[in-house]
């Protein structure tokens, strides 16, 4: 087991409707150590890469993205979500929808703050369907920039989002891959990623994974 995945069994709870609440550790209280050694180990994965800027959502992804952006010496743009918004034309908006909430945002970012000259890598804490993320990479695409790689904290291996994302051909780097989990005994299960062959995530969702995003700009 890795430090995160370790962490993760230590502090982790397994919650009914297959949702890990990791609050005492990462999005709620965050242990600043542990989000130093993630920022290290993204810096390690996407060596070589030319990164000079991180995006990520609110509100989970700011802490994770910004002490990741010290290893990298780059600024973090985050999303704000938004449940209306006026389209004034300034903004890349995307529609995704909510793993967690069940309910359709709008994802914002400034035109200002991406530009085709960036290359940028993308940071969450969970990867599930790949809602967020899709709207994400829609942005980062709507202004012409170019997405390096995608670093996420925990992605839960037994929703689509991780074989979708990696399907369309980017570097998904998720430092703790959950392949399942019981709420009843708290176990829970990862994927051993030593073993994960080169496109071993290109497998067709199934039917009803698929999540709806779009952007708007
Ligand atoms: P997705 O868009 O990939 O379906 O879901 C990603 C978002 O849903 C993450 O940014 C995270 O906030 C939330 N999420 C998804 N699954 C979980 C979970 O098991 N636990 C927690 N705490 N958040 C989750």
């Amino acid at each position: 087991m890795n430090f995160l995945e370790e962490r993760i069994v230590k502090d982790g709870v397994v919650k009914e409707g297959n949702v890990l609440k990791v609050d005492s550790f990462l999005n709620h209280q965050m242990d600043i150590k542990l989000l130093d050694q993630m920022g290290a180990e993204f810096r390690r994965r996407f060596a070589g890469r030319p990164i000079n800027k991180i995006l990520t959502i609110e509100a989970s992804g700011i802490g994770i993205a910004c002490v990741a952006a010290q290893h990298f010496d780059v600024p973090v743009v985050f999303a704000k979500k938004s449940q209306s918004i006026n389209l004034d034309g300034e903004m890349y908006v995307a529609e995704v929808e909510s793993f967690t909430h069940k309910c359709v945002n709008h994802v914002i970012v400034a035109k200002k703050f991406l530009n085709p000259d960036d290359h940028v890598l993308i940071i969450d804490d969970f990867l599930a369907n790949g809602c967020a993320l899709q709207g994400l990479i829609q942005i980062v695409q709507s202004a012409g920039a170019t997405v390096e790689g995608i670093g996420i904290a925990i992605e839960k291996g037994f929703q689509s989002g991780g074989r979708i994302i990696r399907n369309l051909g980017f570097q998904l780097e998720s430092l703790a891959i959950v392949d399942g989990m019981n709420a009843e005994t708290g176990e829970i299960k990862f994927r051993d990623q030593s073993k994960m062959a080169a496109g071993s995530g290109c497998i067709e969702p199934k039917d009803g994974e698929i999540c709806r995003s779009s952007t708007l700009d």
